[in-house]
């Protein structure tokens, strides 16, 4: 079991699944974030061009779904939810 990386709860597949469900093929395994937590937002993402699953408490919608942040990551970079992140 994987705990959400907003709020550290126990993730609860079956209701995250019924939430993504018709999007990408995306599973709990590529972004780690609960179902209370994602907020879907379709065509949002700048990699791929699909849904951006949100964690609710980001005031702004993010440029990276889920998946290809998972994917930066992985990289050895973390992008945060946006391509740029709000530091100055
Ligand atoms: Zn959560
Ligand atoms: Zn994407």
């Amino acid at each position: 079991m994987q705990p959400c990386h907003n709020c550290q709860s126990v993730i609860d597949e079956y209701l995250l699944d019924k939430q993504l469900d018709g999007l990408r093929d995306l599973t709990v395994d590529d972004f780690n974030v609960c179902a209370d937590c994602a907020t879907v937002v379709d065509d949002s993402c700048v990699e791929c061009g699909g849904a951006v699953y949100v964690p609710r408490s980001a005031s702004e919608t993010p440029d990276f779904c889920p998946a290809c942040r998972a994917e930066l990551l992985a990289d050895g970079r973390d992008p945060g939810w946006c391509r740029s992140p709000v530091s100055n």
